[in-house]
């Protein structure tokens, strides 16, 4: 509980007891108002406060004024403790509301706790901490076990296991060694890492995450808005209600003034929308919290929505669908030494992050001397070409060697093959072969049980590869050989093709998908751990590499959902039925603070669930 919610708290019980006081005490007449009027004045001079400032601002109707009507209403005709009882009710529901908020926000904030304090740099053999902002890109941190990594970098002494946890929801550490990236927001576990530091820390692993969780709420859903909108219009339509409540019965009907006004007030005290206003915005909050802390990043309510309602799942498939780490499985040049053909591949690629890249410079295994490079330029969806000791090296599929004109011939082994030819004359192939992610085609398979009914990939791969492992993973479908352009094509025409509530959900590693992703109703990039590109190109993001998380996802969003829904339809109801009561004068002012509170809290509770993991 924080400093506000304990002076309400405070106040709450003073304003009880004194009320209790005031009631046992045999006064009337203006010294009973007066001694009323104490407890009243502690419990609700802030809400009358904020009520008398808004209507300075033009903005008149809100539940401060709802509120402040209703109880100075109360007073008018002489209900003193009801004016009180009114008030300190609304306060009761109200701290629990910012209570609850409060809780959410603090399991977001369970993330928030990633934001790093220090990073210590060795300076003359000693360590100093400094602030990790002040700590430049190519500087070398110390990061002892138990400290958080603060920067993103690479590993340049020592080996430890991390713990991603707070990132991914993986409750397995991550071994690391020399040579290995790390990002911050991690645990070290055991060892003392030495880092060089990558990124600045604007634009660390940590500062994003928090940037894009900070900003999500600030993306609505469409219950939310429907909420907002709804609270715009009904409170002044209820204050006009109550206003004829009060006055057309005794004129026309003949009923006493005072009843009238009664049931005008006790009117206005049920129709105060808080319930409503807060709980489905928590709920979402909530949805939003919970995928969080299993690693599954969702950048506002109104994703959630999409999330549910996802029809088609679209699936790239180097890094998504497999591991994206290839083995080499066969070189075979038609002119030079097999270790010749490798290194002229691995030194074009020198300068990409493609998977394909890593592969072969990881198979080649030798430093690489940049000096012999020049002129790279990637050729998204075919390869590369560079100049390599003055030679014109291109790497990459057929498509590729088509447009040059190299004669090119297929390879009796399966895999991806990697063509590469050198001024245009055909110099050989590497074939490499990808595994699938272990959890592939369980991510299927829960798809399907979760009734996404369409499952596809789409690769710039060739068609055998992309057969076998579609077929292996159960897809629906797969359309092979496609260029980034062909693969919005595609995902176009897949859009056309989701029932009209349903939603399309593209699948990527951001690595050359970015039209993709945000051309999908909903982009979903993986693998948050080193690429940039897919925190930003998507909206919802998966902090580790398992695709078993989109059907994780989608549950949670479900889940969300349908609380936001019963939280509509149980507030909406039991406010109608009350207000109707009222307006018959089958109520009373007390059962109206009770079924507004009891309302709120209880939506309240239901939304805090959304929180909880599945
Ligand atoms: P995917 O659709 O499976 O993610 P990409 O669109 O990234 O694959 O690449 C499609 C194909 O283009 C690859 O299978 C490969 O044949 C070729 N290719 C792409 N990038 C490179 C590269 N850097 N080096 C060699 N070949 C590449
Ligand atoms: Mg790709």
């Amino acid at each position: 509980m924080n400093k506000r919610q304990k002076r309400t708290l405070i106040r709450i019980f003073l304003s009880a007891a004194m009320l209790i006081l005031a009631a046992l005490l045999p006064l009337s007449g203006v010294l009973r108002l007066l001694v009323f009027l104490v407890p009243y004045a502690v419990i609700g001079w802030d809400v009358l406060w904020r009520a008398l400032r808004n209507i300075a601002h033009g903005q008149v109707f809100d539940e401060n004024f709802l509120m402040a009507l209703a109880t100075v209403g109360a007073l008018g005709i002489g209900e003193y403790p009801e004016a009180v009882f009114v008030m300190l009710f609304y306060q009761v529901g109200e701290l629990f509301q910012s209570y609850s908020v409060g809780k959410s926000r603090q399991s977001i904030s369970s993330l928030m706790d990633i934001r790093p304090d220090f990073a210590n740099i060795e300076k003359d053999g000693q360590l100093e901490e400094v602030d990790p902002e002040d700590v430049a890109v190519g500087d070398m941190i110390v990061i002892k076990p138990g400290e958080w990594v603060p920067l993103d970098g690479v590993v340049l002494e020592g080996t430890s296991s991390l713990d991603t946890a707070a990132l991914t929801g993986e409750s397995l550490p991550r071994e690391i060694d020399p040579g290995d990236d790390v990002v911050s927001g991690c645990v070290n576990l055991s060892g003392v890492l030495r880092v060089q530091v990558t990124k600045p820390y604007g634009e660390s692993t940590v500062a994003r995450i928090l940037d894009l969780v900070e900003n999500s709420s600030a993306k609505k859903a469409k219950a939310e808005q429907f909420i907002t909108k709804f609270a715009r219009y009904y409170t002044p339509i209820v204050v006009l209600a109550a206003a004829a409540l009060a006055i057309f019965p005794p004129l026309t009907l003949g009923w006493p003034w005072k009843e009238a006004l009664e049931r005008a007030l006790s009117f206005l005290v049920v129709s105060c929308p808080c319930a409503l206003v807060i709980s489905v915005p928590l709920a979402f909050f909530g949805g939003i919290g919970g995928a969080s802390r299993d690693g599954i990043l969702v950048k506002g309510g109104n994703y959630l929505e999409v999330l549910a309602r996802t029809e088609i799942v679209v699936f790239d498939k180097t890094g998504t669908l497999t591991k994206g780490v290839f083995n080499v499985t066969a070189i075979h040049p038609d002119r030079c030494p097999e270790s010749e053909l490798l290194e002229l591949a691995a030194l074009a690629e020198c300068y990409s992050d493609h998977p394909i890249s890593r592969s072969l410079k990881e198979a080649y295994g030798k430093e690489i001397d940049t000096s012999r490079v020049s002129q790279v330029e990637e050729l998204s969806g075919r390869g590369v070409q560079a100049m390599v000791d003055g030679k014109k090296v291109c790497a990459g599929n057929d498509k590729l060697m088509d447009s040059l004109g190299a004669k090119w011939h297929p390879c009796h082994h399966v895999g991806t093959t990697i063509h590469i030819a050198v001024d245009g004359i055909y110099a050989g192939h590497i074939v490499i072969s990808d595994e699938l992610k272990p959890d592939a085609k369980q991510a299927i398979l829960a798809l399907k049980a979760c009734g996404v009914n369409r499952t596809v990939m789409l690769t710039g791969d060739a068609q055998n590869v992309a057969e076998s492992v579609a077929a292996e993973l159960g897809l629906d479908e797969v359309h092979a050989g496609l260029l980034p352009a062909g693969k919005v094509e595609q995902v176009e025409s897949l859009l056309q093709q989701v029932s009209p509530r349903g939603k399309l959900a593209f699948v990527g590693d951001g690595i050359n998908d970015a039209p993709v992703l945000s051309r999908a109703d909903l982009g979903i990039a993986m693998g948050a751990f080193g690429s940039d590109a897919a925190i930003e190109a998507a909206d919802v993001v998966l902090m580790d590499d398992n695709p078993s998380k989109i059907a994780d996802a989608i549950a949670i969003a479900r889940h969300t959902l349908r609380i936001a829904g019963q939280n509509i339809a149980f507030a909406l109801t039991v406010k109608v039925l009350v207000l109707v009561l009222s307006a018959l004068g089958k109520t009373n002012m007390w059962v109206a603070v009770f079924a507004d509170v009891g309302v709120s809290v209880l939506a309240i509770l239901n939304a805090m669930r959304a929180l909880k993991r599945l």
